[in-house]
């Protein structure tokens, strides 16, 4: 057994192998002890291997789900070996000896889920692979329990935000790739050809050209056919549930790195979890399609204006009709997940249940097309989401006719298809019925006949049906001529068997064997059709999804008076009365004991000739706040929805970047500043006229000087090369001094007053320099102790004397040169142009790609 355990162990890698044996499935050695500490089950042993006792522990299978789900969370894969004999069959095959053969029937890994049990409804689950190609990057995803797969291409410094953009579960790259994502799981290099991407593709949609879905790269190709490659080994063959690949030019999304992407709590709170994150409160939506769907709106925010303005105006046409509204939010509230069903069915592990679900939600899905279908004036968007809820009538009549009203999630019991569907069938259970009922009168016989009125006929798995009396009565029926035989003897009670039970029996076991054998027939049939349709459903699927989005959107803004924000090119940002959506619903919240505090509106201005706002003004000011909620809206309106504030003019922003300044905070180690001047670094690298970007307190991870140092440098680069729309929160005083020389750039602050001794925070963002700091004011209000307070008083006094009388740090910077650093960036852009030139090999491109490169180089110098 162990060399089979070993050989199938070799074949499943660094997956934990789970070993079928009866009903368990079985680890052992390494496996063993790394599943018990992550289940907590004992680790226990069995025989022994090379002198040592074998680490052992096992999951019952029917509660293996659990388990599994268990393992994945903790960023496990596991391989299922499973018995693919009887051990009947093993015996006719190798003598009573013989071990039951087995084999790796599947891989489960985090990426790869169809499970109910196992995917979170709200959430996609994404897996992805990504390979470079010729100083390209080439990206592939998909989700395979809804069946959406996306290609892209972009360049090695794009990879980072784009990967982040994806947020995948599993990621898998070329074994020996030095610039692979440490996360990423290493595939061989040959499974990422572009040749072989394409012939694996063309084969899993059974087409001789791809010319149909699109226009795809080298690149892309390169990483679809590690994504198909991968698949293919996971599901042992079998291919799950597979859209046509959709070309997605990485300019067609507004782009956000890993650190911005945290810093904003799109997806997930500071805590990790949904609750506090900007997907949290927005989310109206009533299907978890819906907010797999909004989720990746967020994630991807548009950067083409057209599509935003389609997404809008059907936000506004719904905003507008509250009834609409309201009767479509009802019908999808009973809508079953249909592209997740439809994943499981295509993978091969589809129950009657699903195909239920299937029938259920593609009815409701007509019934959604009516209520739209007549309607006037509709939207664009509308327009082409409406056709696909239809056009099931077939399937559906057939599902309908087939199934019983709630089928169950098992299969191999039968009892899903309806009565009446198949005549045979029909029969069959008839003449089960009637042997049960002709069973029940043996039973009444029997009692009678033999005067024991504790007789009865029962069933198990092992004996099948016999007849039980308790031991007393025994004897009578022992007798050679009571026309009964002895099975068993239990403690206190006897079983027989009788020719009358047996020949009932036997008619039960044959019609029941048929009749399953009929509903898997039927099973299979429907499957196949469903597989046929798998575009239009998964077509439907995605329609509803989109329009659920677009009613939640529309009830969000409707809750909380939001508007429709205007999209314009001209690079501006003009937010009137905005706030910050989920600031706002904290303070709202009577949980947090601050009584329903009002959330402060604040108007934000930026446009050509005022484009970088320096933010002062005390701690706990809010001040972060009004950054976070600027770039919010920009996000939430260019995904498609209305936005927290009074009225919104947003000019179409390209990148968003948002920065944070690490405090000193020893726990998360020394290299906070370091990682802070990483991300600013490619702040400056990046950031264009289009884009937007807002630096909270950024500098304050290092020493006073060098702090002000840097934030005086970041300033001045973003107002002279950038140029982008920026907002920068600091508590460095000096800084207001760059209003001097920056024309762009002005200066702001939140607003803070004493009174009484006490320091009172308005919220409101003004006009003009701080003042003050209030640092010590805000030291009051936390607590510490007046003593010390005093000190410090003293202390600032001292300070505020030597500055009025040297100028202070900044004495002396009015005539440092600001173009210095610009004159400086503007040599390394150039030296990486030399850089990339001398790289080349000019030999080894095709003619195509000179020319392709020639553009490319053209529009770097540009930039
Ligand atoms: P800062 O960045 O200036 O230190 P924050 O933006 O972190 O300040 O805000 C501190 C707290 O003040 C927030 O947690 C919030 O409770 C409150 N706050 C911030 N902005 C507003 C506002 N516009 N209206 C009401 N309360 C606000």
């Amino acid at each position: 057994m162990m060399a089979q355990y070993l050989a199938l162990k070799c074949e499943a890698g660094d997956c934990l192998l789970f070993y079928r044996m009866g009903d368990f499935f079985e680890l052992f050695f390494d496996d063993a002890r790394h599943a018990s500490a992550v289940l907590d089950i004992a680790l226990t042993s069995r025989g022994d291997h090379d002198g040592a006792p074998i680490p052992m522990c096992g999951v019952p299978v029917h509660s293996a789900e659990g388990y599994l789900a268990r393992l994945i969370r903790a960023g496990c894969r596991v391989a299922i070996a499973e018995q693919v004999e009887s051990p009947e069959e093993a015996k006719r095959r190798g003598g009573s000896k013989a071990l039951v053969a087995r084999a790796i029937v599947r891989f489960v890994t985090a990426g790869t889920l169809t499970e109910e049990a196992l995917l979170e409804p709200r959430r996609a689950n994404v897996l992805a692979a990504v390979c470079d190609l010729r100083g390209m990057c080439g990206l592939a995803a998909c989700d395979i329990s809804t069946g959406r797969m996306d290609l892209e291409e972009c360049a090695a410094d794009g990879l980072g935000a784009a990967l982040a953009r994806l947020g995948a579960s599993e990621l898998v790259a070329p074994l020996e790739w030095p610039d692979a994502p440490a996360e990423a799981i290493g595939r061989a290099r040959h499974d990422f050809a572009s040749e072989e991407g394409e012939a694996r593709l063309k084969a899993a949609h059974g087409v001789a050209t791809l010319d149909g879905f699109g226009q795809f790269t080298r690149p892309m190709l390169a990483a679809a056919g590690g994504l198909l490659a991968y698949l293919d080994h996971v599901g042992r063959g079998r291919l799950p549930l597979l859209l046509p690949p959709v070309a997605r030019a990485t300019d067609e999304v507004m782009a956000m790195d890993a650190a911005t992407r945290a810093s904003l709590e799109i997806l997930e709170g500071q805590s990790g979890g949904r609750s506090g994150s900007l997907l949290a409160a927005v989310d109206r939506c009533v299907t978890g399609a819906g907010a797999r769907q909004l989720a990746e709106d967020l994630a991807a925010p548009l950067a083409m204006r057209g599509e935003i303005e389609a997404r809008l105006v059907l936000v506004q046409w719904l905003h507008d009709d509250p009834l609409l509204r309201g009767d479509l939010r009802a019908l999808f509230r009973a809508l079953p997940d249909i592209g997740r069903a439809l994943g499981r069915i295509v993978a091969g592990r589809g129950s009657p249940r699903d195909l239920g679900q299937l029938r259920d939600g593609l009815v409701e899905a007509r019934r959604a097309h009516d209520v739209l279908h007549g309607m006037a004036d509709k939207p664009a968007l509308l327009e082409a989401l409406v056709p696909p809820l239809a056009g099931h009538g077939a399937l559906t009549d057939h599902l309908s006719r087939a199934l019983v009203q709630t089928p169950p999630t098992e299969r191999s019991q039968g009892g899903f298809i309806a009565e009446g569907y198949d005549a045979a069938l029909d029969e069959l259970r008839q003449v089960s019925g009637n042997a049960r009922r002709a069973i029940a009168a043996l039973e009444a016989k029997y009692r009678s006949e033999t005067g024991i009125a504790a007789l009865k006929i029962r069933h198990n798995g092992v004996l099948g049906y016999f007849i039980e009396v308790p031991s007393r009565h025994a004897d009578a029926l022992m007798a050679a001529d009571s026309g009964f035989t002895h099975r068993q003897t239990m403690a206190g009670a006897v079983r027989f068997n009788s020719l009358s039970l047996h020949e009932e029996a036997s008619r039960i076991a044959e019609a029941g064997g048929h009749a399953l054998a009929a509903e898997e027939a039927h099973f299979e049939d429907l499957v196949g059709e469903v597989v046929a349709a798998k575009a239009r459903i998964a077509a439907t699927a995605a329609a509803l999804a989109r329009l659920d989005v677009a009613a939640g959107q529309a009830e969000r803004a409707a809750e909380s008076g939001w508007c429709r924000p205007e999209i314009v090119a001209a690079p501006c940002l003009e937010i009137e009365a905005g706030r910050h959506p989920v600031v706002e619903a904290a303070l709202a919240a009577p949980e947090n004991g601050r009584g329903g505090e009002r959330f402060v509106a604040n108007d934000c201005r930026l446009g050509p000739d005022d484009r970088l706002w320096l933010i002062g003004g005390p701690n706990m000011g809010g001040k972060s706040t009004f950054l976070r909620q600027n770039a919010l809206i920009v996000l939430l309106a260019q995904a498609g929805g209305f936005v927290p504030a009074a009225r919104a003019r947003i000019g179409l922003v390209d990148r968003l970047f948002s920065r944070v300044g690490a405090a000193d905070n020893l726990a998360r180690g020394r290299s906070t500043f370091m990682v802070e001047m990483v991300e600013t670094a490619a702040i400056l690298a990046q950031a264009t006229e289009s884009s937007f970007v807002i630096l909270d307190e950024v500098g304050r991870g290092t020493s006073t000087y060098d702090g002000l140092a840097l934030a005086w440098a970041v300033s001045e680069a973003i107002h002279e090369t950038n140029r982008c729309r920026c907002l920068f929160a600091t508590h460095y005083h000096e800084l207001t001094r760059l209003a001097e020389t920056c024309p762009a750039l002005s200066l702001h602050h939140v607003r803070a007053k004493e009174w009484k001794g006490e320091l009172v925070l308005l919220h409101e963002v003004a006009e003009g320099g701080a003042d003050r700091s209030y640092g010590l004011a805000v030291a009051k209000l936390a607590g510490v102790p007046r003593g010390v307070l005093d000190r410090a008083k003293e202390v600032l006094g001292r300070l505020e004397k030597g500055r009025a009388e040297t100028g202070g740090i900044v004495a002396g910077l009015g005539e440092l040169p600001l173009f210095a650093a610009a004159a400086q960036a503007e040599e390394v852009h150039r030296d990486t142009m030399r850089e990339r030139l001398q790289g080349l090999d000019i030999d080894a491109l095709s003619p195509r790609e000179a020319l392709e490169l020639l553009y490319r180089l053209k529009r770097d110098a540009a930039d």
